[in-house]
């Protein structure tokens, strides 16, 4: 089921601004591995609408968890940054919460359970919330009690009757995949103490439009929110930021901390609604955001019909949910992309859908002959740049399309 609101989903006002039509593309991480073709996938419109009202940016297109999710497999990735990211928030949660020590802590959207390992040994216990059943799975296998199912208002009864001093909840990473934000935030107030906490970490609208990354609005990413537009869903919840926290994770996220109690706002807070109310005025921050995207499609639009010109096999790097969004935008498929290199092995074997791009690994790429390599998965240029010269043929032109474009010839 599609979903298209003409209306903001936070504050109902029916008066948006349309900030980009980008393209139709399909629902990003869902690969064909039928081999059908084309018939089985079909694309949905990615317009970007904003509120002026509550600041709410969103996607006009919601597609139902059936479209989104029906070929889906994400585990959370272990790595020493996240591990740290764990740490830092279980430290910030004790010195924050008076008696963290003797609370329940619940986790929405915990995947694996990885987070709340950290937070078990320390306070009175820990309750994960998941509708991936996988996921779920591994989980309580690993003595992380785990909810198997979507959360929302309704779900908050179910979570009562298993714990009662809540006085945290955290959501990391799946709030914009929701297409109802404020039936998941009725129901975390519903959970929690008055005087307890939510934290709520997502990737950073301002960051996201301030760099450029189009490529960040795919179907699953519904809403993207700044501290304006969170203070707005927060409050109509009787619910109020606090703080926030920025961390290098997922290539930059923040972490809203909202309390049930009106705590005032942290210096830090205050600086970042200053901040915000200057790049919202006059819509400026989606002048530059606006620009900044023609000027990438220009820079490896032009890039790639050089290449094509000259007869030159070109590849891609990197199969992660932006790459739907690129090879959308740039209208670019098999004609012109032979082929998509990626390490996962829950892709490699498969097919992107519409574009026809097959995916291959770093093994098979060294029995190919290419030229040129888009490199989609541009968040990790350092480590890309830094394996190159094992994994690339030397004189391999790759296109960075982000953050800023540029060709680099090995
Ligand atoms: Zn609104």
């Amino acid at each position: 089921m599609t979903i298209v609101s003409s209306s903001c989903r936070i504050c109902n006002n029916s008066e948006l601004d349309e900030i980009t039509y980008l393209c139709d593309s399909p629902p990003a991480n869902n690969f064909d591995h039928t081999f059908k073709g084309q018939n089985n996938y079909q694309s949905f419109p990615l317009i970007l609408d904003f509120c002026k009202k509550c600041f709410n940016l969103q996607l006009r297109h919601c597609l139902g968890e059936d479209l989104l999710y029906s070929n889906y497999t994400y585990i959370t990735p272990k790595s020493d940054s996240l591990n740290k990211h764990y740490a830092n928030l279980l430290e910030y949660a004790q010195n924050k919460i008076l008696n963290l020590a003797e609370s329940d802590v619940i986790e929405i959207g915990s995947n694996s359970g990885d987070l709340l390992k950290y937070f078990k040994p320390k306070v009175s216990s820990v309750l994960g919330i998941d509708p991936a059943s996988n996921v779920a799975k591994i989980a309580n296998n690993e003595g992380i009690e785990t909810i198997n199912e979507f959360f929302g208002n309704s779900l908050a009864p179910v979570i009562l009757s298993k714990r009662d001093n809540i006085k945290l909840v955290i959501a990391r990473h799946m709030f914009a995949h929701n297409s109802d934000p404020s039936d998941m935030i009725y129901g975390m107030k519903k959970i929690i103490n008055d005087d307890g906490y939510i934290f709520i970490e997502n990737a950073y609208a301002i960051d996201t439009l301030m760099h450029g990354e189009f490529d960040q609005i795919y179907h699953e990413h519904m809403f993207f929110y700044s501290v304006k537009s969170m203070i707005s869903l927060l409050s109509n919840h009787n619910l109020y930021l606090h703080d926030i926290i920025f961390s290098d994770v997922h290539g930059g996220s923040v972490v809203f901390v909202a309390s049930s109690k009106d705590m005032g706002q942290t210096k830090i807070l205050k600086k970042q609604i200053e901040i915000e109310d200057s790049l919202f005025d006059e819509k400026k921050i989606f002048k530059l955001f606006l620009d900044k995207i023609n000027e990438v499609k220009l820079f490896v639009s032009n890039e790639i019909n050089k290449s094509k010109q000259q007869n030159l096999v070109i590849g891609s790097y990197g199969a992660p949910a932006k790459a739907f969004t690129m090879f959308s935008f740039l209208k670019l498929d098999q004609q012109t992309i032979s082929f998509c290199v990626d390490t996962s092995v829950t892709k490699i074997g498969k097919k992107f859908p519409i574009f026809n791009i097959p995916i291959i690994s770093e093994n098979e790429l060294q029995e190919k002959n290419y030229d040129v390599l888009l490199v989609n998965a541009w968040n990790y240029k350092k480590d890309i740049l830094a394996k190159s010269s094992r994994i690339f043929k030397k004189g391999t032109k790759l296109i960075f399309p982000l953050p800023q474009p540029e060709c680099i010839e090995l």
